[in-house]
């Protein structure tokens, strides 16, 4: 598991060369993993995944992550029965955001959105060929509900990316089409 942030002397660090730190979950021992090519991150010993929904720290990650006061990323959040997960980014006002890169099933997404009582989802809308395409067609048929932002309500049958993100849920009727994500377009 890889993350930003560990807690070093009780506080929360990025990695730096040299450091060794504690995972803000499971307080297991955690390696400052500070190579030339990879974006300096903290890893567990061995293949240690204490979170099962954190999904491999990757650049876009980080990237969406730092549009964010740092004190909201990586924020662990416990539902009342204390089970526990590191949130990507929780707002002041206890708004989950959850940065999503790869594909993820009906089962795995519903789960999250039970246990975060609050919470927006940010895909990664480029996954596969032809999703782009499709979603930004799929505009054209939307209904708008509030120019600035931008949110709309589109049809979700309209592609395989909104059938993937829209199918049972009561939660994902809505979309902010974000037309620069982290530098990527
Ligand atoms: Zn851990």
């Amino acid at each position: 598991m890889k993350t930003k942030f560990a807690v070093v002397e009780g506080k929360r660090r990025e990695a730096q060369p040299g450091l060794s730190g504690k995972c803000p979950l499971c307080d297991d021992a955690m390696i400052a993993k500070c190579g030339q090519f990879r974006v300096w991150h903290w890893a567990h010993r061995g293949t240690l995944t204490c979170d099962r929904w954190w999904e491999p720290e990757t650049e876009w990650h980080r990237a969406w992550k730092n549009q964010f006061p740092e004190g909201w990323q990586e924020t662990t959040h416990q539902s009342e029965d204390g089970e526990k997960h590191i949130a990507d980014v929780k707002t002041e006002s206890g708004v989950v955001l959850e940065f999503q890169h790869s594909r993820l099933s009906r089962d795995e997404r519903e789960s999250r959105e039970i246990f975060y009582p609050k919470m927006v989802w940010v895909v990664d809308g480029q996954g596969r060929a032809g999703d782009r395409a499709q979603f930004f067609a799929a505009l054209d048929a939307a209904i708008v509900f509030n120019r600035e932002p931008l949110i709309v309500s589109v049809p979700s049958n309209e592609g395989a990316l909104l059938r993937d993100w829209t199918s049972g849920s009561p939660f994902c009727g809505y979309f902010i089409p974000v037309a620069r994500t982290a530098g990527r377009i």
